[in-house]
């Protein structure tokens, strides 16, 4: 077995032999310069705000180490202003509002627990006052909440500001995303570069943000030529997965496949069998043309859709469902509620596995370069040390108890013999 199999650093519970492997495009299939991306998103979205509110132009101004307060699966408490992390059990590791460090105790009490109320896992993105800002896209909304935070805080010379003041920031926010991420509304999708400042960066430089992937295009070629249906669900449309996936895996990407789903609303994708199917028409303004009840050989792409469409061809293809598995960045969305509504299998990519190399390895070098220096403000991101007790990262432990198996990249994944 591959090296990096050995030891702790990647588990896999058991050796595959999944019938259809999907996957999940932005930060799965693609794999991102996480440091330059989380730049990008961080000026791109700030610049929105300028130009709508009125911040002064040198909020765009961060240091190297401040970008570190940008990581993955933060929690944001809107109504106290506060940015915080917490560990298996929900107890808050560490939390700060700006880039101040509060005590945990003096906010939350001696139990350093979050509200009971607050269920992480079954109201991600839905709590009023909580926010779980997941991926290396979202991971720069507490960024720029602590940095508009900060700002605001010395301009009226005080250490917090009213509650309708944070909801206020948080709004801007959340606006300043969409005019730059989400390129379509309920009438139209637009030209990616036509639409905010994010899309246009990237296809410009895309050797700025993104890796080639020659490696697993050939683990991705030996899968298909084991009779392995291959698949893709992503929420990005068309036009971005097309750019994304051209620079990465080359002009003929698409041969790779069997078929996509486009703007597949994860994870309402896995737990909605009524959820509709179109398929892809250009010429459509929503390049949603006819609604189908299944899925077609002489056509690849289909906008929205649901895991039903998936079982249902394999089943007429093969007279038998056999295991799908499915692979994702997104431990919650991609992965934990897949498991947890369908029969289906799920990896997560986690790329902070890399603390868990020596820490002279090339692997940890090379995947220190290229993720945010998040250490200053937040310790390990795998685990934590409270009280010398050591905590395990609310998340990481999910996907450690409940997933198939968690990697660092994909790479991690190109052993033959794991796939059977
Ligand atoms: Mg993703």
């Amino acid at each position: 077995m591959d090296s990096e199999f050995q030891g702790k650093q990647n588990f896999i519970q058991s050796v595959f032999n999944h019938q259809a492997i999907g996957f999940d495009v932005d930060h799965c299939l693609i794999r991102y310069k996480i440091k330059a991306l989380t730049k990008l998103c961080y000026k791109v979205i700030c610049q929105t705000i300028i130009d709508k509110h009125n911040y002064s132009s040198s909020i765009l101004d961060l240091t190297e180490a401040e970008y570190g307060f940008a990581l993955n699966y933060l929690v944001i408490h809107i109504d106290k202003g506060i940015v915080l992390r917490i560990a298996e059990n929900k107890e808050i590791i560490k939390c700060y509002r700006g880039f101040t460090e509060l005590d945990v105790e003096t906010e939350y009490g001696p139990t350093r627990m979050l509200s009971d109320d607050f269920d992480p896992i079954s109201s991600i993105k839905q709590h009023p006052q909580y926010i779980v800002c997941a991926t290396y896209f979202e991971n720069v909304i507490p960024l720029i909440f602590a940095k508009l935070t900060q700002y605001k805080c010395e301009k009226l010379n005080t250490i917090q500001l009213d509650q309708s003041e944070y909801h206020a920031i948080f709004g801007q926010i959340i606006e300043g995303l969409k005019m730059n991420y989400q390129h379509f509304d309920q009438h139209q999708v637009f030209p990616i570069n036509q639409y905010g400042r994010f899309f246009r960066q990237i296809s410009e430089n895309p050797q700025l943000y993104m890796f080639k992937q020659n490696q697993f295009r050939t683990t991705l070629e030996n899968l298909k030529s084991q009779g392995k249906v291959l698949f893709i669900v992503t929420n990005s449309h068309v036009e971005f997965m097309n750019l994304t996936m051209t620079y990465s895996y080359g002009e003929d990407w698409m041969n790779i496949f069997d078929f996509i789903f486009v703007k597949g609303g994860k994870p309402e994708f896995f737990n909605n069998p009524n959820k509709q199917t179109f398929v892809l028409d250009m010429n459509q303004p929503l390049l949603k043309g006819q609604a189908v009840n299944q899925l077609m050989t002489n056509q690849k792409i289909y906008v929205e859709g649901n895991y039903t469409l998936i079982e249902q061809y394999l089943m007429q293809r093969f007279s038998s469902l056999g295991q799908i598995l499915y692979i994702g960045d997104h431990i919650m969305n991609d992965c934990y509620f897949t498991q947890k509504y369908t029969n289906w299998d799920s990896i997560a990519i986690v790329e902070e596995l890399f603390e868990q190399l020596k820490p002279d390895s090339q692997n940890r070098v090379e995947a220190e370069q290229n993720i945010i220096s998040y250490r200053s403000y937040w310790g390990n991101y795998l685990e934590s040390n409270v009280d010398n007790q050591t905590l395990k990262n609310y998340w990481f432990s999910i996907a450690c108890k409940e997933l198939k198996g968690v990697v660092r990249t994909l790479d991690c994944l190109q052993n033959k013999s794991l796939w059977n």
